[in-house]
């Protein structure tokens, strides 16, 4: 840092922690930091209001903080790291060993459900997820864009909300099914299909608040069950020219090789699970800077509720599989973005993914880089993701080694969003 910032950031401090604009300020002193990239020994971080003012070795952020009168938080032991970011939840859906996906979907009122989602949401802040990206109400209507407002004006707490509303899918191709021809049972995602109706409900979508648009580009609508793709390529381009003429990106579910291959030769910016993956399609993934969204905590956990007795009994083919396709994935060098499908599992145990990302074959700081910078990075989320001196003040102190052991991740002392400590 050089004499003149020093200066500037010490005037800063002053001005904002004087009275002359009325502030809160933080100094907090952890062991170190890691700041989105890489761990810093004995780093310290000054806060005032909701940014981050001046990050650097203690000894300079101690003169930088002389004379203001912020308050000093001590974090012995702690690791501070940017406030998480979860790449794929559903804060309105909750186990499925609970209650099946079609019975969420069909039997529970929406009432029940936004009271379930305002308990995961913070739930989800408390494990220091600070930021999600959720991809889908499931049958929930827009009720994410009420959900998210109640967070942003602070009547419940929750994490800043990147919201997809009710994503989109093909006639047909979706769920619950199996049902009588005679009624008509609805779908946990909005269909529409060809030119126009797409291009409406990509629209309506925008203009009641999706921040994204997400797509079905494959699902088990096979003559066996099995994944086929859903969207026709020029589907797909045209969800994607619709979205990005109002600056939105468009992502997929994607598992098969051909729901893949469309979605990312159609223009998606992200493709969520990606199961069925090869090489070859992970090498066009990496060309064209598609990201990987693997969550992997879901299928591990779907195939415990199938009956699976993980560590008991030897791993089955699917969970062979996937372990095999993160690994090419890796290989291959496509960005991994971290996301669990967080609601098919316990919410506030986000975690588990990251976990679960290091017992696949990442290094624990990839991961900790993958949940912080590189979400922020791929979600367009330029204040968020680093400690970096004008980025928001979203941060997390956990006790331990996460760069060295990742369960410490799950040894959450503080959570800071937007400036303010979070109860
Ligand atoms: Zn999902």
């Amino acid at each position: 840092m050089s004499l003149h910032q020093l200066n500037r950031i010490i005037w800063i401090v002053l001005l904002t922690t004087h009275g002359v604009v009325a502030q809160k300020s933080y100094l907090l002193r952890p062991d170190r930091i890691f700041d989105g990239q890489e761990i810093r020994e004995n780093w310290h971080v000054l806060v005032v209001n909701d940014k981050i003012v001046a990050v650097g070795d203690a000894k300079t952020i101690a003169t930088v903080t002389q004379s203001s009168k912020a308050e000093i938080i001590d974090l012995k032991g702690c690791t501070l790291l940017p406030g998480f970011i979860e790449g794929h939840s559903h804060l309105f859906l909750h186990p499925y060993n609970e209650t099946t996906w079609d019975d969420q979907v069909l039997k529970e009122a929406r009432s029940l459900r936004t009271s379930r989602a305002v308990v995961h949401a913070k739930k989800t802040l408390m494990a220091g997820f600070t930021t999600v990206r959720d991809l889908g109400t499931e049958g929930a209507e827009f009720d994410d864009v009420g959900l998210k407002q109640a967070i942003q004006q602070g009547i419940i707490p929750g994490p800043r909300m990147i919201i997809a509303t009710k994503a989109l899918i093909a006639t047909g191709s979706y769920a619950p099914k199996g049902f009588s021809t005679d009624v008509t049972v609805p779908q946990g995602a909005e269909e529409a299909d060809g030119r126009d109706p797409l291009i409406r409900a990509v629209r309506n979508q925008i203009g009641k608040g999706a921040d994204v648009i997400k797509i079905y580009a494959d699902y088990r609508w096979g003559l066996m069950g099995e994944a086929r793709p859903t969207f026709l390529i020029d589907e797909i381009k045209l969800i994607v020219e619709t979205a990005q003429s109002s600056g939105r990106p468009v992502i997929a579910h994607a598992g098969s090789v051909e729901g893949m291959r469309r979605a990312i030769l159609g223009g998606c910016e992200t493709l969520e699970h990606g199961d069925a993956g090869t090489p070859e399609i992970f090498a066009l993934m990496k060309e064209k800077g598609v990201a990987l969204c693997p969550t992997l905590a879901a299928g591990d956990a779907i195939t415990q509720y199938r009956g699976w007795k993980k560590g008991i009994e030897p791993e089955p083919e699917r969970i062979k599989n996937k372990r095999k396709t993160f690994q090419q994935a890796l290989d291959a060098g496509v960005t991994i973005c971290f996301g669990g499908d967080v609601g098919v599992f316990t919410h506030g145990d986000n975690v588990r993914e990251m976990e679960m990302m290091v017992d696949y074959g990442m290094k624990p700081l990839d991961v900790l880089r993958s949940a912080t910078s590189v979400n922020a990075r791929v979600f367009h989320q330029e204040q968020l993701g680093q400690i970096k001196t004008g980025f928001l003040a979203d941060l997390v102190a956990v006790e331990g080694r996460p760069d060295l052991r990742i369960s410490d991740v799950r040894n959450v002392k503080l959570v800071i969003k937007n400036g303010e400590i979070q109860h």
